[in-house]
């Protein structure tokens, strides 16, 4: 089914309301040539959306889903039935995250072609997918967050879950960096990379056919997760992610329609761009007051998200404490807040003297 039909300009103006999604194991046509796929998730998070490019004599794959029983299977399928068995000739993946990376190695072996990843991205993947749920980083971060060794212990284990959702990755990439234009299928695409959801996602814009596969950074309904990395427990992702979103904003126009990695096609890349960045900087504003008094991490989640978040969800503790320390970081590097480590080992933030609410 192709849903979107061309405009005089060349790009495709979407027919309203855009259909549901193909479901899970499915695909459709976008336009000719790009189609979507949608494979399930065993997460919270119960899809992903990948896409599929007509490119020669074969298929480029824009991300993978996760190798879990049953998604080979599916794959499998796919390629059969609805990709006309034609060869996957070239595997790209946005980010390291599982649900994108999982299954490139696969398609890579299963082809004998190509993954094309940033090289930062691809070095996560690998580290994520070897990680024992006991680095010393990991364990660093969470226990000066609060956390006591059998939740950091219980995290871990979850941590080597995840880990088994990769197959093994190939040994070598063809490096996409910022600013490559790649050729698929006779049309330009242009790589967007940049840092805040992960180090270095690749986002790519077709302005000919007017496509924007905006991965996990700019999604509908949801906000990317932005967490601080055991990596690196000083950085600071939510600037990272600023930056990235105002240049994604700079570079590609407003009428794209953006194929996110979760959730629905959509149109209105800068209205959806200005809400997320104006909902976090109401976040950061929220919890300046609260700093007044000297602060945990996990003192802070009642400020900070509308749902509890019990101590008995370790996954969902996880996410909290990532996207806390992303928010305290940002401010400690703005110099509204400082922090020190007490005697306990955990980390306290407060708000500094001067700093305006
Ligand atoms: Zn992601
Ligand atoms: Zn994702």
């Amino acid at each position: 089914m192709n849903l979107l039909q061309p405009t005089k300009r060349g790009v495709f103006a979407p027919i309203h309301p855009l259909p549901a999604p193909p479901e899970t194991g499915k695909m459709m046509e976008l336009v000719p040539g790009v189609h979507w796929l949608r494979m399930g998730l065993p997460i919270a998070l119960d899809h992903i959306n990948l896409w599929a490019l007509a490119d020669g004599h074969g298929w480029t794959i824009v991300d993978t889903g996760i190798d879990h029983p049953g998604s080979t299977e599916t794959w499998e399928r796919l390629l059969r039935e609805d990709l006309g068995n034609v060869p996957v000739t070239r595997v790209i993946v946005t980010h390291m995250h599982a649900d994108h990376a999982g299954l490139a190695g696969w398609l890579v072996e299963k082809f004998g072609c190509k993954l094309w990843m940033t090289r930062t991205e691809y070095l996560s993947a690998q580290a994520i997918a070897g990680s024992s749920g006991e680095e010393p980083a990991f364990r660093a971060l969470h226990s000066k967050a609060g956390w006591t060794a059998a939740e950091i212990a219980e995290l871990g284990a979850r941590k080597r879950t995840i880990a088994g959702f990769y197959a093994p990755l190939p040994g070598s990439i063809r490096r996409m960096r910022d600013n490559d234009t790649l050729e698929i299928g006779g049309k330009l695409w242009r790589v967007i990379a940049g840092g805040g959801h992960s180090p270095e996602h690749a986002c790519l814009h077709c302005p000919e056919l007017g496509l924007f596969i905006s991965g996990d950074m700019v999604l509908p309904g949801i906000s990317s997760n932005i967490s601080v990395d055991p990596v690196e427990p000083d950085g600071d992702p939510l600037a990272e992610w600023f930056t990235t979103l105002s240049r994604i904003r700079e570079k590609v126009p407003n009428d794209v329609l953006v194929l996110p990695s979760h959730g629905r096609c959509f149109t209105g890349l800068h209205e959806r761009i200005d809400v997320l960045v104006g909902e976090q900087r109401g976040v950061l504003k929220q919890l300046l007051p609260a700093l007044v008094q000297p602060k945990r991490a996990d003192e802070l989640f009642g400020v900070l998200f509308k749902r509890p978040i019990s101590r008995s969800d370790i996954p969902l503790m996880g996410l909290a404490t990532g996207e806390t320390l992303a928010l305290l970081n940002h401010l400690v590097t703005r110099g509204s807040v400082h922090r020190r480590t007490g005697a306990d080992g955990v980390t306290v933030y407060q708000l500094t003297n001067g700093a305006t609410l």
